[in-house]
């Protein structure tokens, strides 16, 4: 799963070498009128393009040694093959509009930010406007994708698997595409119809097995090159919960979200990632505290929950190229794999948080929407450090506080189903306001440092507006809504008059205490009606929330990550 796909991030002048603000193009010129006949693209495609400014994005080169490095460049390339597998997933006419779009860019600007947006959105569908089609002619989207006929419906689909009950399990696979054969309905295995991409990815990752010295990312690869051959991934996503070396790589058919039509087929993708050494280390220590944190949650004790499981555990990592679903549209922060239940009740799943595409984003987007939104001392106080640490926090804090409660008739339940659809905002909240409980606790135990206080609140204020502009209906945007309406409310924010605002430090702990008390008290007591009460108050959209955003409008969105290490 993506965490937090849309999730926050931002930024300055780049101080780390991981990331630079690469080549952010200049104010597009009015494009020149060119008309291409049956190429029609949309009017705004200047715009659309420079919400997702070019952003070099590389790793510490002194974090892998030479064979290291050799192995990765192997990787590379087997993910660029599982990159042209992702494209005719979208749709197999992808190759066609591309021939189009690159032949038109010649003589038309229009045209060459269309066939650069095309590359970002991966087909001719925007991903940040609801896969409107900015190539005019594509028509609107298959709701199926390239997975499907492109004219099926979900009731043809139902209707076939009813009729033909054998067909079922291979209809509703992960790892099959349908196709229309005569009058008749046909699951083809990814191994057999994209058989010569997958033989041609295997074979690259079987290289790469023979070069690595590490025997985990052997067996990873190994196992993984077979279930491109024979769609069985089960002991591959096994392998890769015991990787266990510098080199973190996932490669394969995972997310569902690209076939909205039944969120049944896995799209191709690749993240090849270095473990970050430092952060890790770090990790370890907080990992410990973990019981500490719980104790010292604002809430009875009675609620509180010291022996609760470790959940899946936390790499944070450096991306250093990435193919396929996890490089359409706006880039992934953070991923939780595998999603195969079967692995998870096995041996867990591994949260992973891609630490320089984090600090990509908040250099594009999460520091000048601070810059914006604070007063200027303040603004001058937010930090990556901040940010990414609040996002770390953020992560733990999924894992403090109540989990299994005592039910309204005694019996053990799960908050969750007592919350039923208002869980996720108010997980999502618990997350953001106990995440940032732990980190002044960490601070003051020295488990952490780097910052102050108030630099730490005026980064946590500073960058509220990168989710919330993503929408407020939304579980990350409306938690956030409730942090900002509550603290405003309290005068741990207020308006400095001239459209900023300035953090009130002195207000912020006593409030960021009594919200965490309140998201964990609903938590604990599965409390329907008052989870209600909280979101129907505090999660909006006010006026004032509403016209910040509305002076947003010309930061990127996010980036288009180019991997410097790929040679790109
Ligand atoms: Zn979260």
């Amino acid at each position: 799963m993506k965490i937090c796909r849309v999730l926050p991030l931002i930024a300055l002048i780049a101080t780390s070498g991981c990331v630079t603000v690469a080549d952010v193009p200049a104010p597009t010129p009015p494009p020149a009128a060119v008309e291409i006949p049956g190429l029609a693209v949309v009017p705004d495609i200047g715009e659309r393009l420079a919400q997702l400014p070019p952003t070099r994005i590389d790793y510490d080169r002194e974090l892998l040694d030479e064979n290291e490095r050799a192995v990765v460049a192997q990787l590379v390339e087997a993910a660029k093959v599982i990159d042209q597998i992702f494209w005719l997933q979208v749709s197999e006419k992808n190759s066609q509009w591309n021939r189009e779009l690159t032949e038109a860019a010649r003589v038309s600007p229009a045209h060459a930010d269309a066939w650069r947006y095309f590359g970002a959105m991966k087909g001719p569908w925007d991903r940040l406007a609801e896969d409107e089609p900015f190539l005019t002619a594509a028509g609107p989207k298959p709701e199926g994708a390239g997975f499907y006929p492109a004219d099926i419906t979900k009731e043809e689909m139902e209707r076939w698997i009813a009729a033909h009950p054998e067909d079922a399990e291979a209809f509703r696979s992960l790892h099959t595409v349908i196709r229309r054969s005569g009058d008749r309905l046909v699951a083809h295995r990814y191994s057999v119809y994209y058989r010569d991409l997958l033989v041609d990815a295997a074979a690259k990752l079987q290289k790469a097995a023979g070069m690595t010295r590490n025997a985990s990312l052997r067996d990873y690869l190994e196992k993984r090159a077979m279930a491109f051959l024979n769609d069985d991934y089960y002991e591959s996503d096994l392998a890769w919960m015991d990787l266990d070396g510098p080199i973190e790589v996932v490669i394969g058919p995972y997310e569902v979200y690209e076939d909205q039509l039944f969120n049944y087929k896995a799209a191709f993708e690749a993240f090849i990632t270095v473990v970050d050494r430092p952060e890790t280390e770090k990790l370890a220590i907080y990992a410990q505290h973990m019981p500490d944190m719980e104790r010292h949650l604002p809430m009875p004790d009675e609620h509180k929950n010291p022996n609760r499981g470790t959940e899946s555990p936390i790499r944070v990592v450096q991306e250093i190229y990435t193919a396929g679903d996890a490089r359409a549209g706006v880039q992934t922060a953070a991923f939780n794999l595998p999603n195969d239940e079967r692995v998870r009740e096995a041996k867990g799943s591994k949260k992973v948080l891609l630490k320089n595409v984090m600090e990509a984003k908040f250099r594009q987007s999460g520091q000048p929407i601070a810059s914006r939104v604070l007063v200027p001392e303040q603004a001058r106080q937010v930090s990556f450090d901040a940010f990414f640490n609040e996002t770390l926090f953020h992560e733990l804090s999924h894992g403090i506080g109540p989990g299994i409660i005592k039910g309204p008739t005694g019996e053990r339940v799960e908050a969750r189903l007592l919350l039923k659809e208002t869980y996720s905002t108010i997980e999502e909240a618990k997350a953001d306001v106990v995440g940032s409980w732990n980190v002044l606790y960490a601070l003051d135990e020295k488990w952490l440092e780097g910052f102050s206080r108030e630099e730490y609140f005026s980064t946590m204020v500073g960058v509220m507006f990168r989710s919330m502009r993503f929408g407020i209906d939304a579980a990350h945007g409306r938690g956030t809504a409730i942090q900002w309406n509550w603290y405003r409310e309290r005068g741990a924010i207020v308006p400095a008059g001239d459209g900023r605002f300035r953090v009130v430090p002195s207000e912020v702990e006593e409030s960021l205490r009594s919200l965490a008390n309140e998201l964990l008290m609903i938590e604990a007591l599965g409390d329907y009606d008052r989870a209600k009460v909280l979101l129907d108050r505090y999660g909006v959209k006010t006026d004032e929330i509403a016209t910040v955003i509305s002076g947003l409008e010309d930061i990127p969105v996010d980036i288009t990550p180019v991997f410097v290490a790929a040679g790109e």
